[in-house]
Protein backbone atom coordinates (compact mmCIF):
# COMPACT_ATOMS: atom_id res chain seq x y z
CA UNK A 1 0.00 0.00 0.00
CA UNK A 2 2.63 2.33 0.71
CA UNK A 3 4.06 1.48 -2.06
CA UNK A 4 1.45 2.46 -4.45
CA UNK A 5 0.90 5.84 -2.34
CA UNK A 6 4.31 6.85 -3.32
CA UNK A 7 4.40 5.28 -6.75
CA UNK A 8 4.62 8.85 -8.45
CA UNK A 9 7.28 10.24 -6.32
CA UNK A 10 9.54 6.56 -6.99
CA UNK A 11 8.97 7.45 -10.24
CA UNK A 12 10.33 10.89 -9.79
CA UNK A 13 13.87 9.47 -8.25
CA UNK A 14 14.47 7.32 -10.97
CA UNK A 15 14.04 9.66 -13.50
CA UNK A 16 16.17 12.25 -11.59
CA UNK A 17 18.91 10.19 -10.60
CA UNK A 18 19.40 8.13 -14.00
CA UNK A 19 18.50 11.23 -16.21
CA UNK A 20 17.26 10.84 -19.62
CA UNK A 21 16.55 7.15 -19.03
CA UNK A 22 13.13 7.55 -20.35
CA UNK A 23 14.25 8.96 -23.58
CA UNK A 24 16.85 6.38 -24.07
CA UNK A 25 14.08 3.71 -23.89
CA UNK A 26 12.19 5.71 -25.99
CA UNK A 27 15.27 5.85 -28.54
CA UNK A 28 15.07 2.16 -28.52
CA UNK A 29 11.56 2.04 -29.64
CA UNK A 30 12.79 4.28 -32.30
CA UNK A 31 11.37 7.78 -31.43
CA UNK A 32 13.86 10.58 -32.18
CA UNK A 33 15.18 13.28 -29.44
CA UNK A 34 16.32 16.79 -29.52
CA UNK A 35 18.85 17.66 -27.14
CA UNK A 36 18.17 21.50 -26.06
CA UNK A 37 19.24 23.98 -23.71
CA UNK A 38 17.61 26.77 -21.54
CA UNK A 39 13.89 27.89 -21.48
CA UNK A 40 14.00 29.43 -24.61
CA UNK A 41 13.92 27.02 -26.86
CA UNK A 42 10.05 26.60 -28.03
CA UNK A 43 9.01 23.05 -27.08
CA UNK A 44 5.58 23.10 -28.79
CA UNK A 45 7.60 23.20 -32.26
CA UNK A 46 10.11 20.49 -31.08
CA UNK A 47 7.01 18.19 -30.04
CA UNK A 48 4.95 18.91 -33.02
CA UNK A 49 7.57 18.19 -35.86
CA UNK A 50 7.39 14.37 -34.09
CA UNK A 51 10.71 14.54 -31.92
CA UNK A 52 10.99 14.17 -28.08
CA UNK A 53 12.70 17.34 -26.69
CA UNK A 54 15.57 16.28 -23.75
CA UNK A 55 16.27 19.46 -21.57
CA UNK A 56 20.51 19.51 -20.98
CA UNK A 57 21.42 19.16 -17.14
CA UNK A 58 25.23 19.73 -15.89
CA UNK A 59 25.95 17.41 -13.44
CA UNK A 60 26.86 19.06 -10.03
CA UNK A 61 28.96 15.70 -8.78
CA UNK A 62 31.55 15.23 -11.96
CA UNK A 63 34.27 17.56 -11.90
CA UNK A 64 34.61 19.42 -14.98
CA UNK A 65 37.81 18.03 -16.89
CA UNK A 66 37.04 17.00 -20.55
CA UNK A 67 35.06 20.28 -21.07
CA UNK A 68 37.26 22.59 -19.82
CA UNK A 69 40.09 21.34 -22.69
CA UNK A 70 37.56 23.03 -25.20
CA UNK A 71 35.65 25.90 -23.24
CA UNK A 72 37.21 29.23 -21.66
CA UNK A 73 36.98 28.38 -17.83
CA UNK A 74 35.37 32.72 -17.44
CA UNK A 75 32.41 30.92 -18.99
CA UNK A 76 29.68 30.06 -16.75
CA UNK A 77 30.01 27.27 -14.92
CA UNK A 78 26.50 25.53 -15.47
CA UNK A 79 27.36 25.75 -18.95
CA UNK A 80 30.44 24.41 -18.69
CA UNK A 81 29.09 21.08 -16.68
CA UNK A 82 26.64 20.34 -19.30
CA UNK A 83 29.30 20.52 -22.26
CA UNK A 84 31.42 18.18 -20.17
CA UNK A 85 29.09 15.62 -19.37
CA UNK A 86 28.05 15.90 -23.52
CA UNK A 87 31.30 15.44 -24.21
CA UNK A 88 31.79 12.29 -22.05
CA UNK A 89 28.93 10.95 -23.63
CA UNK A 90 25.94 11.44 -21.71
CA UNK A 91 23.17 12.73 -24.49
CA UNK A 92 25.28 11.17 -27.44
CA UNK A 93 22.08 9.41 -28.62
CA UNK A 94 20.34 12.19 -28.99
CA UNK A 95 19.52 12.91 -32.43
CA UNK A 96 19.51 16.80 -32.12
CA UNK A 97 20.77 19.75 -30.45
CA UNK A 98 19.08 23.31 -29.99
CA UNK A 99 20.69 25.81 -28.38
CA UNK A 100 19.00 29.67 -27.97
CA UNK A 101 20.27 33.30 -27.93
CA UNK A 102 19.67 33.35 -24.67
CA UNK A 103 23.56 34.79 -22.91
CA UNK A 104 26.22 35.01 -23.82
CA UNK A 105 27.67 31.95 -22.55
CA UNK A 106 25.44 29.90 -24.47
CA UNK A 107 25.60 31.82 -27.56
CA UNK A 108 29.26 32.14 -27.69
CA UNK A 109 29.70 28.37 -27.19
CA UNK A 110 27.25 26.96 -29.74
CA UNK A 111 29.87 26.79 -32.58
CA UNK A 112 31.55 24.47 -30.08
CA UNK A 113 29.10 22.30 -29.43
CA UNK A 114 28.46 21.73 -32.54
CA UNK A 115 31.60 21.22 -33.96
CA UNK A 116 33.02 19.03 -31.41
CA UNK A 117 29.78 17.11 -30.83
CA UNK A 118 28.56 16.69 -34.36
CA UNK A 119 24.87 16.27 -33.34
CA UNK A 120 23.08 14.81 -36.80
CA UNK A 121 20.86 18.27 -36.46
CA UNK A 122 21.66 21.51 -34.73
CA UNK A 123 20.14 24.90 -34.54
CA UNK A 124 20.52 28.21 -33.07
CA UNK A 125 17.73 29.84 -32.19
CA UNK A 126 18.09 33.77 -32.65
CA UNK A 127 16.04 35.30 -29.85
CA UNK A 128 16.60 39.21 -29.65
CA UNK A 129 17.60 40.95 -26.30
CA UNK A 130 14.30 43.33 -26.41
CA UNK A 131 10.67 42.63 -26.88
CA UNK A 132 9.44 45.87 -28.96
CA UNK A 133 6.93 45.43 -31.82
CA UNK A 134 10.17 45.52 -34.66
CA UNK A 135 12.14 42.68 -32.22
CA UNK A 136 8.73 40.48 -32.56
CA UNK A 137 8.36 40.69 -35.93
CA UNK A 138 12.28 39.54 -36.65
CA UNK A 139 12.14 36.59 -34.11
CA UNK A 140 8.66 35.59 -35.64
CA UNK A 141 10.59 35.48 -38.76
CA UNK A 142 13.39 33.07 -37.31
CA UNK A 143 10.79 31.06 -35.69
CA UNK A 144 9.50 30.59 -39.18
CA UNK A 145 12.95 29.52 -39.99
CA UNK A 146 13.33 27.13 -37.19
CA UNK A 147 10.22 25.13 -38.19
CA UNK A 148 11.27 25.14 -41.54
CA UNK A 149 14.67 23.63 -40.51
CA UNK A 150 13.14 20.84 -38.05
CA UNK A 151 10.82 19.79 -40.73
CA UNK A 152 13.10 19.48 -43.15
CA UNK A 153 14.87 17.44 -40.79
CA UNK A 154 11.61 15.66 -39.85
CA UNK A 155 10.72 15.17 -43.44
CA UNK A 156 7.05 15.88 -41.94
CA UNK A 157 5.28 19.43 -42.50
CA UNK A 158 4.18 20.63 -38.93
CA UNK A 159 0.72 22.19 -39.28
CA UNK A 160 -1.19 24.64 -37.11
CA UNK A 161 -3.31 21.91 -36.17
CA UNK A 162 0.13 20.38 -34.49
CA UNK A 163 0.77 23.30 -33.33
CA UNK A 164 -2.56 23.98 -31.21
CA UNK A 165 -2.34 20.56 -29.87
CA UNK A 166 1.07 20.59 -28.44
CA UNK A 167 0.73 24.32 -26.95
CA UNK A 168 -2.66 23.01 -25.17
CA UNK A 169 -0.31 19.90 -23.91
CA UNK A 170 2.14 21.96 -22.53
CA UNK A 171 -0.41 24.78 -21.06
CA UNK A 172 -1.68 21.52 -19.25
CA UNK A 173 1.97 20.93 -18.08
CA UNK A 174 2.34 24.51 -16.86
CA UNK A 175 -1.02 23.95 -15.17
CA UNK A 176 -0.20 21.49 -13.18
CA UNK A 177 3.14 22.52 -12.25
CA UNK A 178 1.51 25.72 -10.63
CA UNK A 179 -1.54 23.07 -9.14
CA UNK A 180 1.72 21.78 -7.16
CA UNK A 181 3.45 24.84 -6.27
CA UNK A 182 -0.18 25.82 -4.76
CA UNK A 183 0.27 22.92 -2.25
CA UNK A 184 3.58 25.00 -1.04
CA UNK A 185 1.38 27.53 -0.07
CA UNK A 186 0.21 25.85 3.36
CA UNK A 187 2.48 26.30 6.88
CA UNK A 188 4.27 23.39 7.02
CA UNK A 189 3.66 23.16 2.78
CA UNK A 190 2.71 19.55 1.65
CA UNK A 191 5.99 19.45 -0.46
CA UNK A 192 9.26 20.24 -0.08
CA UNK A 193 11.82 22.43 -2.12
CA UNK A 194 13.67 19.61 -3.30
CA UNK A 195 11.18 17.52 -4.00
CA UNK A 196 9.84 20.48 -6.18
CA UNK A 197 13.14 20.63 -8.47
CA UNK A 198 13.36 16.63 -8.73
CA UNK A 199 9.86 16.81 -10.27
CA UNK A 200 10.54 19.42 -12.21
CA UNK A 201 13.69 18.07 -13.41
CA UNK A 202 11.91 14.26 -14.21
CA UNK A 203 8.97 15.86 -16.18
CA UNK A 204 12.14 18.04 -18.71
CA UNK A 205 12.92 14.62 -19.54
CA UNK A 206 9.71 12.86 -20.75
CA UNK A 207 7.52 13.73 -23.45
CA UNK A 208 4.69 16.13 -22.60
CA UNK A 209 1.57 13.74 -22.51
CA UNK A 210 3.84 11.64 -20.13
CA UNK A 211 4.59 14.19 -17.93
CA UNK A 212 1.07 15.54 -17.57
CA UNK A 213 0.32 12.11 -16.18
CA UNK A 214 3.07 11.77 -14.12
CA UNK A 215 2.08 15.30 -12.62
CA UNK A 216 -1.66 14.36 -11.88
CA UNK A 217 -0.43 10.68 -10.30
CA UNK A 218 2.05 13.49 -8.06
CA UNK A 219 -0.52 16.01 -7.11
CA UNK A 220 -2.73 12.84 -5.94
CA UNK A 221 -0.46 11.29 -3.66
CA UNK A 222 1.06 14.44 -2.59
CA UNK A 223 -2.79 16.35 -1.87
CA UNK A 224 -3.09 12.53 0.83
CA UNK A 225 -0.51 13.56 3.19
CA UNK A 226 -0.70 15.19 6.54
CA UNK A 227 1.91 17.82 7.24
CA UNK A 228 3.76 16.57 9.79
CA UNK A 229 6.54 18.21 9.87
CA UNK A 230 6.62 21.77 12.56
CA UNK A 231 6.73 25.15 10.44
CA UNK A 232 9.86 27.10 9.54
CA UNK A 233 11.10 29.81 8.30
CA UNK A 234 9.49 30.44 4.59
CA UNK A 235 12.13 31.13 2.30
CA UNK A 236 12.30 31.54 -1.37
CA UNK A 237 15.43 31.06 -3.76
CA UNK A 238 15.93 33.82 -6.73
CA UNK A 239 18.61 32.99 -9.44
CA UNK A 240 19.45 31.11 -12.36
CA UNK A 241 19.24 27.68 -13.91
CA UNK A 242 19.23 25.68 -10.05
CA UNK A 243 18.89 21.49 -12.12
CA UNK A 244 19.47 19.93 -9.42
CA UNK A 245 18.16 19.32 -5.58
CA UNK A 246 21.71 20.23 -3.48
CA UNK A 247 21.69 24.00 -2.96
CA UNK A 248 17.72 23.58 -2.26
CA UNK A 249 18.15 20.82 0.24
CA UNK A 250 21.27 22.84 2.37
CA UNK A 251 18.53 25.20 3.19
CA UNK A 252 15.82 23.19 4.24
CA UNK A 253 18.71 20.73 6.01
CA UNK A 254 20.04 23.98 6.95
CA UNK A 255 16.12 24.76 8.98
CA UNK A 256 14.07 26.40 6.27
CA UNK A 257 10.87 25.32 4.31
CA UNK A 258 12.12 26.31 0.58
CA UNK A 259 8.06 27.64 -0.39
CA UNK A 260 8.71 28.66 -4.00
CA UNK A 261 11.28 30.33 -6.02
CA UNK A 262 12.33 32.43 -9.13
CA UNK A 263 14.75 29.84 -11.02
CA UNK A 264 14.71 28.71 -14.71
CA UNK A 265 13.84 25.26 -14.02
CA UNK A 266 10.85 26.89 -11.28
CA UNK A 267 8.68 29.68 -11.99
CA UNK A 268 10.07 31.96 -14.51
CA UNK A 269 9.83 28.71 -17.14
CA UNK A 270 6.38 27.39 -15.52
CA UNK A 271 4.21 30.40 -15.23
CA UNK A 272 3.67 31.67 -18.38
CA UNK A 273 1.53 30.31 -21.09
CA UNK A 274 1.76 30.30 -24.50
CA UNK A 275 -1.89 31.92 -25.82
CA UNK A 276 -3.52 29.88 -28.43
CA UNK A 277 -3.57 32.38 -31.14
CA UNK A 278 -5.14 32.52 -34.81
CA UNK A 279 -1.22 32.19 -36.22
CA UNK A 280 0.18 29.62 -33.53
CA UNK A 281 3.53 31.05 -34.02
CA UNK A 282 2.16 34.67 -32.79
CA UNK A 283 1.33 32.75 -29.25
CA UNK A 284 5.03 31.16 -29.17
CA UNK A 285 6.23 34.20 -30.02
CA UNK A 286 5.03 36.18 -27.83
CA UNK A 287 5.37 33.86 -24.81
CA UNK A 288 9.20 33.17 -25.43
CA UNK A 289 10.16 36.59 -26.31
CA UNK A 290 7.79 38.80 -24.32
CA UNK A 291 6.71 36.54 -21.51
CA UNK A 292 9.75 35.08 -19.68
CA UNK A 293 11.11 37.32 -16.87
CA UNK A 294 14.98 36.57 -17.35
CA UNK A 295 17.77 39.53 -17.32
CA UNK A 296 18.54 38.32 -21.30
CA UNK A 297 15.55 40.53 -22.23
CA UNK A 298 16.32 44.47 -21.60
CA UNK A 299 13.46 45.73 -20.03
CA UNK A 300 13.12 49.16 -20.79
CA UNK A 301 12.79 52.07 -18.37
CA UNK A 302 9.62 54.34 -19.20
CA UNK A 303 10.28 57.72 -19.23
CA UNK A 304 9.26 59.50 -15.89
CA UNK A 305 9.40 56.35 -14.13
CA UNK A 306 11.08 56.97 -10.86
CA UNK A 307 13.64 54.03 -9.80
CA UNK A 308 11.31 51.62 -7.83
CA UNK A 309 9.06 51.64 -10.74
CA UNK A 310 11.55 50.49 -12.71
CA UNK A 311 12.12 47.97 -10.16
CA UNK A 312 8.77 46.90 -9.72
CA UNK A 313 8.23 46.92 -13.76
CA UNK A 314 11.82 44.19 -14.03
CA UNK A 315 10.75 42.35 -10.53
CA UNK A 316 7.21 42.82 -9.94
CA UNK A 317 6.76 38.72 -9.84
CA UNK A 318 9.44 38.56 -7.08
CA UNK A 319 7.15 40.95 -4.84
CA UNK A 320 3.87 38.50 -6.29
CA UNK A 321 5.48 35.49 -5.08
CA UNK A 322 6.84 36.93 -1.74
CA UNK A 323 2.91 37.84 -0.80
CA UNK A 324 1.29 35.38 -2.41
CA UNK A 325 3.77 32.32 -0.95
CA UNK A 326 4.15 34.10 2.65
CA UNK A 327 8.09 34.42 2.45
CA UNK A 328 9.95 35.26 5.19
CA UNK A 329 13.14 35.84 3.58
CA UNK A 330 14.83 35.77 0.03
CA UNK A 331 18.05 33.78 -0.79
CA UNK A 332 19.59 35.52 -4.27
CA UNK A 333 21.94 32.44 -5.19
CA UNK A 334 23.80 32.99 -8.52
CA UNK A 335 26.66 31.27 -10.18
CA UNK A 336 30.31 32.62 -10.88
CA UNK A 337 30.61 34.35 -14.14
CA UNK A 338 26.91 34.62 -14.94
CA UNK A 339 27.02 37.84 -16.49
CA UNK A 340 23.27 38.40 -16.98
CA UNK A 341 22.26 37.76 -13.14
CA UNK A 342 25.06 39.05 -11.95
CA UNK A 343 24.73 42.62 -13.35
CA UNK A 344 21.13 42.49 -12.08
CA UNK A 345 22.42 42.09 -8.79
CA UNK A 346 22.22 45.30 -7.18
CA UNK A 347 19.06 46.19 -8.52
CA UNK A 348 17.11 42.74 -7.43
CA UNK A 349 18.74 42.99 -3.93
CA UNK A 350 17.18 46.84 -3.69
CA UNK A 351 13.79 45.86 -5.09
CA UNK A 352 13.70 42.64 -1.90
CA UNK A 353 14.74 45.60 0.38
CA UNK A 354 11.96 47.44 -0.65
CA UNK A 355 9.33 44.93 0.44
CA UNK A 356 11.14 44.90 3.79
CA UNK A 357 12.64 40.86 3.61
CA UNK A 358 15.37 40.23 4.67
CA UNK A 359 17.76 39.01 1.68
CA UNK A 360 21.14 36.64 1.76
CA UNK A 361 23.07 37.01 -1.61
CA UNK A 362 25.61 33.86 -2.27
CA UNK A 363 27.42 33.29 -4.97
CA UNK A 364 28.14 29.43 -6.21
CA UNK A 365 30.48 27.31 -8.08
CA UNK A 366 28.12 24.60 -9.86
CA UNK A 367 29.76 21.79 -8.26
CA UNK A 368 28.33 19.94 -5.00
CA UNK A 369 31.31 20.08 -3.20
CA UNK A 370 31.96 23.69 -3.49
CA UNK A 371 28.02 24.05 -1.96
CA UNK A 372 28.70 22.94 2.02
CA UNK A 373 30.99 25.87 2.59
CA UNK A 374 27.62 28.23 2.39
CA UNK A 375 25.88 26.32 5.43
CA UNK A 376 27.16 29.05 7.98
CA UNK A 377 25.62 31.95 6.37
CA UNK A 378 22.37 30.28 5.75
CA UNK A 379 22.39 28.95 8.90
CA UNK A 380 22.90 32.58 10.41
CA UNK A 381 20.36 33.85 8.00
CA UNK A 382 17.99 31.71 9.09
CA UNK A 383 18.42 32.63 12.72
CA UNK A 384 17.85 36.47 11.34
CA UNK A 385 14.66 35.64 10.09
CA UNK A 386 12.99 33.23 12.47
S1 LIG B 1 23.40 30.50 -15.46
FE1 LIG B 1 23.63 32.58 -16.35
S2 LIG B 1 25.42 32.49 -17.70
FE2 LIG B 1 24.77 30.39 -17.24
S3 LIG B 1 23.43 29.82 -18.92
FE3 LIG B 1 22.10 30.65 -17.32
S4 LIG B 1 21.94 32.85 -17.76
FE4 LIG B 1 23.63 32.06 -18.97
Amino acid sequence: MAEETQKGLSEVERLYRDYGVRTRELKNQGERIIAYFCAFVPLEIIAAAGFVPLRIRGDVNEPITKGDVELETIACPYVRSSFDVALKGRYGFCDGLILPHSCDSIARTYSVWRYVLGFPYSHFVNLPHTANSSSMEFFKEEIKMFKKSLERFAKKEISDGDLARYITLYNENRKKVKALYELRKQDPPLISGSEMTKILVAGLSLPVQEANDLFDQLLEEIKKREATKKKLPRVMIVGSTVDNHDFISLVEESGASVVVDSLCIGTREFWPETQLTADPLDGIVDRYLGRINCPRTYIERKKGDTYQDDLERRFGDIGMFVRDYNVDGVVLYMYKYCDPFGFEIPARKAYVDSLNVPVLYLEDEYLSGTTGRLRTRIQAFLEMIE
